[in-house]
């Protein structure tokens, strides 16, 4: 059941007929992790919570840095210093306080990732390291939990929706030698803002079943030009991770 607050306060989702009264339920028991709240997490999570998921998870052991604040709209300028998981639930409460947050101010590793992520119902990754990645699409391909992933460096992006085969690993079989981060090449910060929508927008219809989720699809954006294009991902048969 949705209280008279929610009613009002998700006006304009119940008029969708993709999600309606059923589809906000849905978005109620839904539980979000997200790896990462900097660049594409910290917009991801804004509009996770104004949404009305009922759980997000908040995993992320950094500190804010002042050079974080030109594209992680959730912490201001008297946040540097402070842990980003937590500070990133004290802004998400006040924009929506029906959510309950988790906190993990952890990195994920072997050790805890499963335990962690068995406690969500789909996963958004947006963090800033291959090896993380590649952890945790083995950990959702494990546990069968959709993974969200998005990723920015310079001026584009991209996102994709692993749902079984193909994997993460699929496209990224090895960690390449030369990866760039956005620490080293840089990154527009409202490109940050773009992918991070895109993917709680993917997370949304997987939650909602509204449309055509990117499974195994790739979403490529270039924001110098403005154009974007999907290109159809096909599993690796000799995966070790979804077998293709
Ligand atoms: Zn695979």
């Amino acid at each position: 059941m949705l209280t008279d607050d929610e009613i009002d306060r998700y006006a304009r989702h119940l008029v969708l007929k993709e999600v309606g009264g059923t589809g906000q339920l849905k978005l109620k028991a839904a539980k979000v992790a997200l790896v990462g709240m900097g660049g594409i997490g910290a917009p991801a999570a804004l509009y996770l919570a104004a949404a009305g998921v009922g759980t997000l998870g908040l995993i992320d052991d950094d500190t804010v840095s002042v050079s974080n604040l030109q594209r992680q709209v959730l912490y201001g300028t008297g946040d540097t210093g402070k842990a980003k998981a937590g500070t990133a639930r004290t802004t998400l409460q006040s924009i929506n306080p029906h959510t309950d947050y988790n906190i993990h101010a952890a990195r994920l590793s072997d050790d805890n990732a499963t335990d962690i992520l068995d406690g969500y119902d789909i996963v958004l990754d947006g963090c800033d390291n291959f090896p993380t990645r590649l952890l945790v699409n083995r950990v959702c391909q494990s546990l069968k939990k959709p993974l969200v992933s998005a990723a920015l460096g310079r001026w584009s992006g991209q996102l994709s929706v692993f749902d079984g085969p193909p994997c993460y690993q699929c496209l990224v079989p090895d960690i390449p030698p030369d990866a760039e981060t956005c620490e080293r090449v840089g990154v527009v910060g409202a490109l940050a803002g773009v992918m991070g929508s895109l993917a709680a927008l993917e997370t949304i219809k997987l939650i909602t079943g509204a449309g055509e989720p990117l499974r195994g699809q790739l979403l490529i954006f270039d924001g110098l030009t403005m154009q974007s294009r999907v290109v159809r991902l096909s599993a690796d048969p000799d995966c070790p991770v979804c077998h293709g």
